[in-house]
């Protein structure tokens, strides 16, 4: 318990979210949409709570979630990634490999407690999604950091390679990237396969920002490599994918023999997803053409007005290839992250997430790394900006940027 406690991410975090929401202030902090969300789902969701013919709806799904959704993720998989029922990779999927979870947190969590436990190992990015570490010290294992190095943030073969051991039971991947934006290449999705294989590894493959690429960059599956769809845990959301956050709906997609481990825990935690909210995802699921109402558009716009008004105020910027955010670093300005997202907050009243809850603290180093206040790196240079903003709001940041002495 103590360990956990020691751990302040969590309450930096809640901090944040607190004074982002404060009067004012221009939230480019917590990755959520300030748009509603796609409109197909909630008028399907809304529709079906309220129709008589429809009453079971609002009763519990089975655990492993609601055909009509499970039916129609494999349909937009399989044509979307052209997944189909022949060899060399790229296997088509069957209801049987989907799993509905109470968002991709509940996904991860079980997915971890099912394949990694004490004395075992996880491979995971510095930075990354900070639930990665807490939630794989919850189940006992053990994290170990691979660093990622800017300006672009992609993995070094060699420097994964290294970090292998006898111990090391999951390769966590994560593309596009949280806080970075960095997409895999197949380049790198072959080495990561080689490394599996070679190792023996499952990998807990997080996929939850795949529609959101950026200047032709397309999304690959790490599933999708030859001999990775047996040893793959996929995670997706419909957080990220129908910009419905508060839903939380999301996925897990492997093979049935892993998705029946998964489902124990699954099955004592949250049971099922919001039945109603998992029918009105099936209806949007149906009818998206693959445009996602020009959300990923949109943030890709966003990410260049905001990347050029951080350039010319002196900031380093990682342009990302995909997902909901860009990272600058502060460096040229003298400033460390920290320093610089207070003053953001007080001077502009924008609020961004410093890159330090993003950087763990290297857990084998009892001092916990330079500048360490229990499993936190303070020092970091780098702010994330979410942009997964409406337009009006992303120029309002950047007027007040600008603004800035
Ligand atoms: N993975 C990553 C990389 C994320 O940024 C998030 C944040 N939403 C999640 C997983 C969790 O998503 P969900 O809302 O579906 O729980
Ligand atoms: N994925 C979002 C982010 O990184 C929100 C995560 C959360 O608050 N659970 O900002």
């Amino acid at each position: 318990l103590a360990e956990f406690r020691s751990n302040t991410s969590e309450t930096i975090w809640n901090e944040l979210l607190v004074l982002g929401m404060q009067p004012g202030v221009c939230n480019l902090g917590q990755g959520f949409p300030d748009y509603s969300g796609s409109r197909v789902a909630r008028e399907a969701a809304a529709a079906a709570m309220v129709d008589p013919s429809m009453s079971g709806i609002n009763q519990y799904t089975l655990p492993a979630g609601l055909g009509s959704l499970r039916s129609a993720i494999c349909a937009y998989y399989n044509k979307c990634y052209g997944l189909h029922g022949g060899g060399g990779g790229k296997k088509a999927i069957a209801p049987e490999n989907v799993m509905i979870t109470v968002g991709a947190t509940e996904a991860l969590f079980v997915s971890l407690k099912t394949l990694a436990g004490p004395g075992d190992e996880v491979l995971m990015f510095n930075p990354g999604f900070p639930w990665y570490l807490s939630t794989t010290r919850i189940v006992g294992a053990t994290p170990v950091l691979v660093e990622l190095h800017g300006p672009d943030f992609a993995p070094d073969m060699e420097e994964v390679e290294k970090a292998i051991t006898a111990k090391t039971r999951v390769l966590l991947l994560n593309s596009p990237h949280n806080p970075c934006g960095h997409c895999y290449t197949k380049k790198e999705m072959e080495g990561f396969a080689r490394l599996a294989l070679k190792y023996n590894l499952f990998v807990l493959s997080d996929e939850v920002y795949e529609n959101v690429t950026f200047g032709g960059v397309q999304h690959l599956r790490i599933a999708d490599e030859e001999g990775m769809f047996e040893r793959t845990v996929t995670l997706c959301s419909a957080s990220k994918l129908f910009s419905l956050t508060g839903w939380r709906v999301g996925w897990a997609l492997s093979t049935p023999e892993v998705l029946k481990g998964l489902a124990v825990y699954h099955h004592n935690t949250s049971y099922c997803a919001p039945s109603p909210l998992q029918h009105g995802l099936s209806v949007a699921l149906e009818a998206e053409d693959g445009s996602f109402e020009d959300m990923p558009k949109l943030v890709e716009g966003n990410a260049l007005l905001l990347g050029d008004a951080l350039k010319e105020k002196g900031f380093a910027i990682t342009q990302p290839q995909g997902g909901h955010f860009l990272v600058a670093d502060t460096t040229p300005l003298g400033l460390k992250g920290l320093e610089c997202a207070k003053l953001l907050l007080i001077h502009a009243k924008v609020g961004v997430v410093p890159g330090i809850i993003f950087y763990f603290a290297d857990p084998k180093d009892s001092n916990g790394g330079s500048g360490n206040k229990g499993g936190v790196d303070m020092d970091r240079p780098l702010l994330r900006f979410a942009i997964c903003k409406r337009r009006d709001t992303i120029e309002e940041a950047v007027r007040r940027i600008r603004a800035m002495v």
